[in-house]
């Protein structure tokens, strides 16, 4: 492997019984895959990360015991039989070449389930059930629990385990007072409080021996209130040290935490400057973590010397070779993960097995692959778009012979839309590597063009993936010069007035707002700027990295009134573990919203709406500018055409369904559909 590119990220790292190939960890996600059963399914999703040259794998969470599951059933190692599964992924990690950890995930409060246990009977504001206090019997059968966990592990084949202390798992409860009201040996002084995770860390290190990997994963910045000082990070990280850890590695927040950690608004590299205060102050390697998803990133964050070793995980579903694509010098070809959570995090916290919206083979290896074919055919695919270019590239890294059409002068569809969004700059990066794939790909791109039937009579197939055309909404006054659609404002940048009212209120009803009230550089491109905006303040001066002064956004560029016909909470379909984020970015420029409205007509007063079904409260908002943003209907008319001619076609994407219209089923479509032709 070549190390001029990079050399900080592909050194290797020893580790004094065992060496790393390079610094590049994929850190924990918990997939589902575990719980299928289906072992070598899970194998497979393990094996291509490790062959795609990632040096150490950390698994799901695995729980410890029934308590501690984060849900009823979660996955663990409890009978022989589940340890003879589990060793069939660590053979396919080995035979990859790789190396792969268990992670140990005690969720304590944070498990939804009402056998749930904790330090303290304090409730956790994201579950429902009050947690039951641990007496000192209970506490350690806890300990006695995650040690049976390692040194199962160990018998499966593990190379190491990490142990899950931070996003305020049940390790992390007993640290900090805001869970912790114990007055026994447990609880009280710090000294105290910190007494479980060292005492499991010296537990487990006595029980698995001195070579096996044990990493801790240590909360940096907690992001609560009452959360840990910067002294008692370094106090724990030196103590875990001396408790037998070979590694410590960075977890950034509660899942409590009022503040995005992860999230696509969040700056790259965000919380490296937090786990580089650690460095030099303990001995052995240092992981960083969050928002780091390009090599380069890593690269820089490693150079600067934030941390010995980085952890990425979404990127590793958006690309399992990842690493090798750096090595190679083809980091241009990596798909970009864009911190969506779409078909990662929102899947996992509805209870459906995780994927990628940009690969959406990922957690499917065995059931989705993309064979070259036997039989070579000339494809044409109108429309650039999410769903098209998918097919495109795909179909032709089969073998295929594929031309996209697209009557636009540039790729990417409605995704350019994304990119213009403060917030959203991940897009920017999304649209490059399409670009870059069909051009790696071989493929014809015939932009400015709008091929009619005729055109498309020589192709053996034909892929209509036209896509939306914004909805017309059919309100009184809407031809009137105050008023845009959603395409003018994102697209063609259309000058747009201070007090603008937003008709719709769903994906790009939120994304056009954001957008109307930014001005200049967005946070996202800033870190001081984003760090003021949602209050994270440094743990050496505020406990938990809380600033006191709580979030202080820059006055709005724009006064927005953003409003939907349904009576429901604005915002309430956006996705599962990105709506809140969404929704108090908004709130906190001061952005009105209004739900259950009629809208009555627009003159140059502004928009005059009522209320409720009997049209009551005939209310004007003033506004300059109207932006209908009411969603789409599928552009189909040359699918249609196409069927009239008797030519048959594959119609995908937004095409297809306008309805829930998203990049991640565009994609996903298309992905399947280039599968099989
Ligand atoms: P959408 O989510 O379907 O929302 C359409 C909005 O228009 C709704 O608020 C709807 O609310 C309103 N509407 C529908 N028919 C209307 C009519 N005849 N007159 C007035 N208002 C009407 O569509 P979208 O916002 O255009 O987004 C399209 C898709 O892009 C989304 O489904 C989403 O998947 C994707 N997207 C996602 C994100 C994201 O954050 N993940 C961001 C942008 C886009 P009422 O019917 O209650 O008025
Ligand atoms: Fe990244 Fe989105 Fe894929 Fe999740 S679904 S891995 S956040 S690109």
């Amino acid at each position: 492997m070549s190390h001029s590119l990079y050399p900080h990220l592909l050194a290797p790292l020893d580790l004094g019984f065992t060496t790393l190939r390079n610094r590049v960890l994929m850190g924990s996600m918990h997939t589902g895959l575990e719980e299928t059963k289906d072992w070598p399914r899970v194998a497979e999703f393990y094996a291509e990360r490790a062959r795609g040259g990632v040096a150490l794998i950390v698994t799901g969470g695995m729980a410890p015991n029934a308590e501690g599951g984060v849900f009823p059933g979660a996955a663990g190692l409890y009978t022989p039989q589940d340890i003879e599964n589990h060793r069939v992924i660590t053979d396919a990690v080995h035979e990859a070449g790789g190396k792969i950890a268990m992670q140990i995930l005690h969720a304590g409060r944070y498990a939804y389930s009402p056998d749930c246990v904790a330090p303290s009977p304090v409730k956790s504001p994201i579950s429902p059930f009050p947690p039951k206090e641990l007496d000192e019997e209970g506490i350690e059968k806890q300990i006695a629990d995650i040690v049976t966990a390692a040194t199962r592990a160990q018998e499966a084949g593990y190379d190491g385990v990490e142990v899950m202390g931070s996003e305020g798992y049940f390790l992390n409860q007993f640290i900090v007072t805001h869970t912790n009201k114990r007055t026994d040996r447990w609880g009280g002084s710090y000294e105290n409080r910190i007494r479980l995770p060292i005492e499991v860390v010296r537990r487990v290190r006595e029980a698995v021996g001195p070579e096996f990997i044990l990493i801790y994963r240590l909360s940096m910045i907690d992001l609560i209130p009452e959360g840990s000082t910067h002294a008692e990070v370094v106090q724990l990280a030196q103590e875990v040290e001396k408790a037998g850890a070979t590694i410590i590695n960075t977890g950034i927040g509660w899942h409590e935490a009022r503040v995005p950690t992860i999230a696509t608004s969040v700056p790259r590299k965000a919380f490296a400057w937090v786990t580089k205060k650690l460095m030099g102050k303990v001995g052995i390697p240092v992981i960083t973590s969050n928002r780091i998803n390009m090599p380069d990133v890593a690269e820089e964050v490693l150079a600067d010397g934030c941390a010995d070793m980085v952890s990425m995980a979404r990127p590793f579903l958006a690309d399992a070779d990842f690493v090798n694509k750096a090595a190679e010098g083809r980091a241009d070809q990596i798909a970009p993960c864009i911190a969506c959570n779409q078909a990662c995090l929102d899947h996992t916290f509805s209870g459906k097995l995780t994927s990628c919206l940009v690969n959406p083979r990922a957690c499917h290896e065995t059931v989705l692959t993309y064979a070259p074919t036997e039989t070579p055919k000339s494809i044409a695919i109108i429309g650039a778009g999410a769903a098209g270019l998918s097919t495109g590239i795909i179909a032709a890294e089969r073998g295929h012979r594929v031309t996209i059409f697209d009557k636009a002068d540039q790729i990417g569809g409605q995704l350019n839309m994304a990119k213009a969004i403060p917030g959203k700059e991940e897009f920017i990066g999304l649209v490059d590597w399409y670009a870059r794939m069909v051009e790696t790909a071989g493929i014809t791109l015939r932009l400015g063009v709008a091929p009619g039937v005729e055109d498309l009579r020589g192709f053996d197939e034909v892929v209509i993936a036209t896509g939306v055309t914004p909805r017309d909404p059919q309100i009184p006054g809407q031809d009137g010069p105050n008023v845009l659609s959603y395409v003018d404002v994102l697209l063609h940048k259309a000058p747009v007035g201070k007090r603008v009212a937003v008709i719709g209120a769903g994906g790009i009803g939120f994304d056009v707002a954001e957008f109307l009230v930014h001005e200049g550089e967005s946070p996202t491109e800033d870190l001081t700027l984003w760090k003021t905006e949602w209050g994270v303040s440094d743990p050496a001066r505020d406990r938990g990295g809380v600033a006191p002064e709580g979030p202080r956004p820059e006055a709005p560029a724009r006064q927005v009134t953003l409003l939907q016909r349904k009576n429901e909470k604005p915002g309430k379909r956006l996705g599962k573990t990105t709506g809140w984020i969404h929704r108090a970015a908004l709130k906190m420029k001061q952005v009105e919203m209004a739900a259950g409205v009629n809208y009555e007509r627009i003159d140059e007063k502004g928009l005059h709406i009522s209320l409720g079904e009997a049209r009551e409260n005939p209310t004007l908002i003033e506004a300059d500018t109207i932006v209908l943003c009411a969603g789409q209907v599928s552009n189909r008319s040359l699918a249609d055409e196409l069927e009239a001619a008797g030519i048959e076609a594959h119609v995908i994407g937004g095409a297809d369904v306008a309805a829930e219209l998203d990049a991640k089923r565009a994609i996903n479509q298309g992905a399947h559909l280039a599968a099989v032709l």
